[in-house]
């Protein structure tokens, strides 16, 4: 028990976890068949020695009738049974004889020592009792034979086993020996060689960092090169190539990513652009069409939802057909260019100033009444006038002007500014008109309507 105890405690030092288990599977490997062998070859030497005990038993039992036959043969003939006795007694000192009988020629028993149940020896088998039987022949002086009877000698094959006992012991003692050092040996070896290296690599394993790999290279502390070596050798290179390519592609990252966010700012820069191109008159760089109808219908929504007047002015350059026709088209763009740049550093920065089409343009302002309005659109109306335009000097304007009514839609706003506008035409130009809000069951006025 205190010696399994120690293989135990021998097995539980030193190898933990998966390792234990696999020098545990090790030894057990190795020592089933080191006993498997040693038991084969055990057994084997002992068939050996016993044969040879066994053989040397049937020689000394065989060599007997050399040595007694003359002394029987003489004693029986001249039937001198003391001699005789004496004889069969110091036959039974020998240790392969444990018995003997002599018998005459009628077969009958004439002396007897000893155990006498050995079966023929034909009929020896392993460990049983065997006899051989040896005729006893007078000769006389002239060469004739005699038979005068037979004397057969009781052996034992139980002696040739007694005889390799010993040897088993040896055997035995010396294996077991054998076995106790070799078991120490191999825990040793395999715990130095396998287990320790195994412990090492799956720690190492165990305690790298998987996002950076960052760890000193594993050493494997047990001296030598063999495929354990080899293995931290490997991974320490598979380690290094994966860091090298973690660098790699974090910087390709990187690199990425900041193309990525120039993209973009390039598409944020370039939709930008185009959502102003796609509120810009391309000629005057003011709002253009579409964006005043989005700004007018927000301005209308907020001003119906909150209750606070949006007034709507809408200036038509005087006469400007006579401009193309005079100086040509090109000089007529750039009086309309011109004209934006007047209009948009008079305008105020809460107002929404556009073209709305040709030479009319649209001037949204929230919070403002129809008095306040008028004033501004007086305002813009004198400093037109007062202003010379590049090769076609001051030119006038015309100014419609209408505020929203209650439930009143975007399209009747701008109807009702047309129809003031058309009223300024119609009333000499270079004015300034506004349309009152209509009655709750007028239709949209017409251009050129009262
Ligand atoms: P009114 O005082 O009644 O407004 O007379 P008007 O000549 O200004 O008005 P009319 O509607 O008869 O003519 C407007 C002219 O404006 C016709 C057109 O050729 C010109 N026009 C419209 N858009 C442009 C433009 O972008 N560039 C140039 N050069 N001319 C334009
Ligand atoms: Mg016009
Ligand atoms: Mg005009």
């Amino acid at each position: 028990m205190a010696i399994l105890r120690s293989v135990r405690g021998i097995f539980a030092a030193g190898l933990p976890g998966r390792d234990r288990a696999l020098a545990g599977r090790l030894m057990r490997v190795i020592f089933g068949c080191y006993v498997l062998v040693a038991v084969g070859l055990t057994a084997l030497q002992m068939l050996v020695a016993y044969r040879a005990a066994s053989q040397r038993l049937q020689d000394d039992v065989a060599a007997l009738q050399r040595t007694f036959s003359p002394g029987i043969e003489d004693a029986m003939w001249r039937y001198n049974g003391e001699v005789l006795r004496g004889i069969l007694a110091g036959m039974h000192e020998i240790p392969a004889v444990v018995g003997v009988e002599v018998l005459d020629e009628a077969g009958r028993r004439i002396q007897a020592i000893g155990s006498r149940d050995g079966a023929p020896s034909a009929a020896r088998r392993f460990g049983t009792p065997f006899s051989r039987t040896f005729p006893v022949v007078h000769t006389d002086e002239n060469g004739r034979r005699y038979p005068i009877g037979s004397w057969t000698v009781h052996s034992d094959d139980s002696i040739a086993i007694e005889q390799v006992k010993n040897t088993l012991y040896v055997i035995l003692i010396n294996s077991a020996l054998k076995s106790v050092m070799l078991w120490f040996i191999f825990y040793l070896v395999i715990r130095t060689m396998v287990g320790r290296p195994l412990g090492q690599i799956r720690d190492y394993l165990a305690r790298i960092d998987a996002d950076t790999l960052a760890a000193p290279p594993l050493t494997i502390e047990a001296g030598g090169r063999n495929e354990l070596h080899a293995l931290a050798g490997a991974l320490n290179t598979m380690r290094d190539r994966l860091r090298c390519s973690f660098e790699e592609n974090a910087a390709l990252m990187r690199d990425l990513r900041e193309m990525n966010a120039t993209l973009q700012d390039r598409i944020a820069e370039r939709t930008r652009d185009l959502e102003a191109l796609a509120h810009t008159d391309l000629l005057t760089g003011l709002f253009n069409r579409r964006k005043l109808d989005e700004a007018l219908a927000e301005a209308a929504e907020r001003a119906q939802a909150s209750g606070a007047p949006l007034a709507l002015i809408l200036g038509d350059v005087d006469n400007f057909k006579s401009v193309n026709d005079r100086h040509g088209h090109k000089v007529g763009d750039q009086v309309l260019v011109a004209f934006a740049a007047l209009l948009r550093d008079a305008v105020r920065p809460t107002d929404t100033l556009g073209r709305w089409g040709g030479e009319e343009f649209m001037l949204l302002c929230p919070a403002t009444d129809l008095t306040a309005a008028t004033a501004i659109a007086e305002r813009l109306r004198l400093r037109v006038e007062a202003t010379a335009l590049p090769e076609v000097g001051p030119r006038t304007c015309s100014f419609g002007i209408a505020t929203l009514a209650p439930g009143e839609s975007t399209d009747s706003l701008v109807a009702r500014a047309d129809a003031a506008l058309y009223r300024c035409k119609r009333n000499g130009r270079n004015r300034v008109e506004a349309s009152p809000w209509p009655r709750p069951d007028a239709a949209v006025p017409e251009r050129g309507a009262a």
